[in-house]
């Protein structure tokens, strides 16, 4: 990616900020200027939770320049719970695919190698979130 670039989208890369439309409320990542769903303008600064679940996913073993040093890694489609379908690469995750569905959550780290800029990208990636953590809002005591 070219730095001014990196520059632009750097609250998109370190906190996961998208966009939601005023008008029909739907959550876009990367952000977007005009609403997809209902071709609104009116649409606002939004960050997401990090958290979703996976959609799919597949393992990289062929790396594209300023990947190699990760390589393999798992990248994988992540439909966030806001709505928006993210892909990003999966950290911590050893060499086990996830399944669909497994619960994750957004974490910052290293993303590429350092290049001709001299500068290492960090970004998001997402991690698998322990399904526990889903059901603690069940933890309240009865009445
Ligand atoms: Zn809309």
């Amino acid at each position: 990616m070219e730095l001014p670039r990196f520059h632009r989208l750097r609250g998109a890369y370190y906190r996961l900020e998208g966009s939601r439309c005023r008008g029909c409320g739907a959550g876009q990542f990367p952000p977007r200027r005009v609403c997809p769903g209902c071709r609104s303008g009116d649409l606002e600064t939004h960050r997401f939770s990090g958290r979703g679940t996976v959609y799919s996913a597949t393992r990289v073993t062929q790396a594209p320049r300023g990947y190699a040093a990760l390589a393999p890694y798992t990248v994988a489609l992540v439909r966030l719970e806001e709505g928006p379908l993210v892909t990003a690469q999966l950290a911590d995750g050893g060499d086990q695919l996830p399944a669909a569905g497994s619960p994750v959550e957004m974490v910052t780290r290293k993303v590429r190698d350092a290049e001709e800029h001299g500068l290492i990208v960090y970004g998001y990636k997402f991690r698998m979130r322990p399904a526990a953590e889903t059901t603690s809002i069940a933890k309240e005591p009865a009445p």
